[in-house]
């Protein structure tokens, strides 16, 4: 059984990427290889799936042998097609699962010409922002294996060696993962890194190694060096940073095979920049991250995890300084710029006093956003616009919460369904839905009914093979047609209603009667729950504004609903006729565009005339050159990315100064 496709994943089957196609593939019981350019590999090992370098928009064959093949097929094919299907507990940070933006790319590591006479260090700019500090020199002893052959009768106890080792990084690993202490994003990377641990290209070349002789801190340096340098090899600079992992990993399980432990981070003073020739991910993620002013290294680039990290952190870094680190190992204090990737060493009085005038316009530009973090922004007539969080998962509540969400806008109830491997019980939904609306009451938490189609397809719905699967059976459609389903769904949502202020919305909705057959359906639900004697209550019950035909019947609809709420990405593909996923007709599919804006007006004048909420929850509710004319329009709620919030809040508040 084989299928081919187009992948769709950002930035092809890098590291995170490729974790979760490996996890989605390890649980079917079918050999499952991935094929590019006639080149197969097992989909089963990340380090040979990320060697074989997928790029985002290339063909690749997903082939199948086994009792579960057709399902294996199936289910890889729509994670590749559609990223989002593979998010699992490890998922990455952000509303649309991506890294924090890389900024300028990478230059070749070179000295600057002193501009005033003070020493400057040029490397990458992998993390923007401007920090002034103590250097924190971190340069752990290099491992050098014994070198030693082994005896015949030696090899079998020097594997288990080996093989304990793994294990023991693996659970320290896991332990580091279970801590609640991780980010979404770092506890992504963490799981890569377990992965490479683990990963049969490592631990089979370690163990040929030492069967052929080898002792096993030898043979993990010299397997973890080959794997490296073919990770260097590949033409791509995303999967050559992936080399400086490896290299992580093996440094981990030497360290345990020989009994020893990794120079700590924990002593690092508060705001020091941290000067290392390498940092494994794994150290980094550990640290105290809120004490790093600023991270300078030898190795890594902008696309390192040592970057993402210190991105999604806010910390500003210069990496890849190759061995100009050196000169950086007896500094005192060091003055870094991410944005233009330079480096201080002992800045003179002029420069210091450069950097903490910057340091300190920086910082006031955050501080100024934060102070919106609590705002409750309003129109000049004193109405309320609520501003929330677009969000997938329980674990993304935190980052909400920490933004000033007041409430879920939108929270996308597909992941859970695509990352089981079954569909999600009612109990489990119901407990899902439930810790989401206790979370943020008194706010509400407008819950977006299954939104999946032929282009998403999920393990227990079997879908027909469409031409056009986004004109196809998705969202409300394939929900009516499949009770069993949208039942479970529904009831769980009456349950969790009664822990806070649970909203309910369909999407894709395209005619009235898919209300009221909805509508049908929950009091069916109600019923039955009544029955049974099982807690439940009622809840408001919207629509997603996302086809032309419903704005064209948008006045109709409002009288059959609680509230509307705007989807911009799907209005715009369709009242363009632009593909959201075609690069080729991208310009097109741009939601200032005249047409888009007239058909989001239709709607608020709609929704506003019958007197309920219109809100919006496409990625078009986080612009802030939008925000003004969809405030003027009459929408009420406008939901988004967390990192949108603070701005988004800062905006509304200075129309109403305004006026
Ligand atoms: C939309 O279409 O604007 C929307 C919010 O839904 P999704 O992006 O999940 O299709
Ligand atoms: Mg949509």
């Amino acid at each position: 059984m084989e299928r081919s496709t187009i992948v769709r994943v950002h930035e092809g089957l890098h590291a995170r990427p490729a974790t979760r196609f490996v996890k989605l593939a390890k649980g079917f019981e079918s050999d499952v290889e991935l094929v590019k350019d006639g080149k197969a590999v097992s989909a089963k090992s990340s380090v040979k799936l990320m060697l074989l370098a997928v790029k985002e928009n290339q063909e690749v064959t997903v082939r199948a042998n086994g009792a579960d093949a057709i399902e294996a097929v199936e289910a890889l094919i729509g994670y590749l097609e559609n990223p989002r299907a593979g998010l699992d507990d490890e998922h990455e940070a952000g509303e649309s699962g991506s890294e924090p933006a890389a900024p300028a790319p990478e230059a070749a590591p070179q000295a600057a010409a002193p501009a005033d006479g003070t020493p400057k260090l040029q490397g990458v700019a992998a993390s923007e922002g401007v920090a002034i500090g103590l250097a924190f020199a971190h340069f752990p002893p290099e491992i050098a294996g014994p070198g030693r052959r082994l005896q015949a009768d030696e090899i079998e106890g020097e594997l288990e060696r080996f093989r304990g080792a793994v294990a023991t990084v693996q659970a320290r690993m896991d332990r580091t993962l279970a801590e609640n202490n991780l980010s979404a994003g770092d506890r992504g990377i963490v799981a890569a890194l377990r992965d490479i641990a683990a990963d049969d290209s490592l631990t089979g070349e370690v163990e040929r190694l030492i069967g052929g002789g080898d002792d096993a801190v030898s043979a993990v340096i010299a397997a973890a060096a080959t794997i490296a340098a073919d990770f260097s090899a590949v033409d791509d600079h995303y999967l050559n940073a992936r080399a400086d992992d490896v290299h992580a990993v093996g440094r981990q399980i030497c360290l345990v095979l020989l009994g020893q432990d990794e120079v700590s981070l924990e002593t690092i003073p508060q705001g020091a920049i941290l000067i290392a020739d390498d940092i494994g991910a794994w150290d980094l993620a550990r640290a105290p991250l809120k004490r790093i002013g600023g991270v300078v290294c030898g190795h890594g680039g902008a696309t390192s995890h040592i970057a993402i990290i210190a991105r999604s952190h806010g910390i500003p870094a210069v990496l890849g300084l190759g061995d100009k680190i050196n000169e950086l190992r007896g500094a005192r204090e060091v003055a870094i710029d991410g944005n233009g990737g330079h480096v201080i060493v002992d800045p003179d009085d002029a420069t210091r006093a450069d950097f903490t005038r910057r340091v300190d316009a920086a910082a006031q530009e955050r501080a100024g956003l934060k102070v919106f973090k609590g705002v409750t922004p309003t129109r000049a007539d004193g109405t309320v616009i609520e501003v929330a969080a677009n969000i997938g998962s329980l674990e993304e509540i935190e980052a909400a919460q920490e933004a000033g969400a007041m409430g879920v806008g939108l929270f996308r109830t597909e992941l859970l369904f695509m990352r089981h491997m079954h569909l999600p019980s009612e109990d489990m939904q119901a407990e899902t839905y439930s810790a989401l609306a206790k979370a943020f009451a008194p706010h509400s938490v407008i819950v977006r009914t299954l939104d999946i189609g032929g282009d998403k397809p999920i393990a227990g719905i079997e879908f027909p093979d469409e031409e056009n699967p986004f004109l196809g059976w998705r969202g409300i459609r394939m929900c009516l047609d499949r009770p069993d389903i949208f039942k479970r769904q529904l009831r769980a949502l009456l349950r969790a209603a009664v822990h806070g202020n649970i909203k309910v919305m369909l999407p894709m909705v395209s005619e009235i009667s898919e209300v009221t057959r909805t509508r049908a359906l929950v009091e069916e639900c109600a019923a039955e729950l009544k029955a049974e004697g099982v807690p439940h209550a009622g809840f408001d019950l919207g629509v997603m504004i996302e086809t032309p035909a419903a704005v064209l019947v948008a006045p109709a609809l409002a009288k059959e609903v609680a509230f509307f709420s705007i989807g911009t990405n799907d209005l715009t593909q369709y009242v363009m006729a632009a593909d959201r996923l075609n690069p080729t007709v991208a310009k097109l599919n741009d939601v200032t565009n005249p047409a888009v804006m007239a058909a989001i007006e239709l709607t608020a004048k709609a929704g506003v005339a019958a007197g309920i909420m219109v809100g919006m929850c496409g990625e078009a509710a986080g612009r802030p050159d939008l925000i003004p004319a969809f405030v003027k329009m009459g929408l009420t709620e406008l939901s988004m990315s967390p990192a949108s919030i603070q701005r988004a809040k800062k905006t509304i508040a200075a129309m109403a100064t305004e006026k």
